[in-house]
């Protein structure tokens, strides 16, 4: 019971990249801990969150990488990605420019990354459907192009969160295995 004496198989990191304020934060503590803030502080200080969990009869234990408000462009430094084997990443689809610095983060994440890094695309906040400034479609165009996965998510409804890390984590491990 709980994780005492619990034989891991496998550590895979993921690291969550976007601009500031679009939800990684919360979409970590979601997924780690079923928690949510509504009035979340810029993220400082917290290196990693990790779950423990099984797939496919093998223990796994995700270890998530949150960028501690370093969100500028460049300022994300290579020991962060450094043995990533999953990204996700997050744009608020209620912000399109968010959407549109998307590949830029990719261009970073494919400079510093392992070249067969399994990386899902991310529209958060789809709670916020009124306010919508990303179509599905522009979303779903860009993730074709650049061979990404694509969800939208809610970190506020837990609205596909557990799907998104959980395809991430099967489909690393499908590449491993
Ligand atoms: P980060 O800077 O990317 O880590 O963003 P945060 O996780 O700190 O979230 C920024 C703000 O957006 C906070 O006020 C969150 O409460 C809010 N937020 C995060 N996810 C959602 C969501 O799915 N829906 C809504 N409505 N707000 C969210
Ligand atoms: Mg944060």
């Amino acid at each position: 019971y709980g994780d005492f004496n619990q034989k891991i198989d496998y550590v895979f990191k993921i690291v969550l990249i976007g601009d500031s304020a679009v939800g990684k934060s919360q979409l970590l503590a979601r997924f780690a801990r079923n928690e949510f803030s509504l009035d979340s502080k810029a993220t400082i200080g917290v290196e990693f969150q990790t779950k423990t969990l099984v797939i496919d009869h093998k223990t796994v234990k995700a270890q998530i990488w949150d960028t501690a408000g370093q969100e500028r462009y460049r300022a994300v430094t290579s020991a962060y990605y450094r043995g990533a084997v999953g990204a996700m990443l997050v744009y608020d689809m209620t912000k399109r420019q968010s959407f549109d610095h998307m590949a830029r983060w990719l261009e970073e994440l494919r400079g510093h990354a392992d070249k067969n890094i399994v990386i899902m695309l991310i529209g958060n906040k789809c709670d916020l459907g009124s306010l919508r400034a990303v179509p599905t479609e522009d979303a779903q165009e860009f993730a074709e192009r650049e061979n990404l996965c694509f969800m939208e998510t809610s970190a506020l409804e837990s609205t596909n969160v557990e799907s998104a890390f959980m395809t991430v984590l099967t489909e690393i491990y499908r590449i491993i295995s």
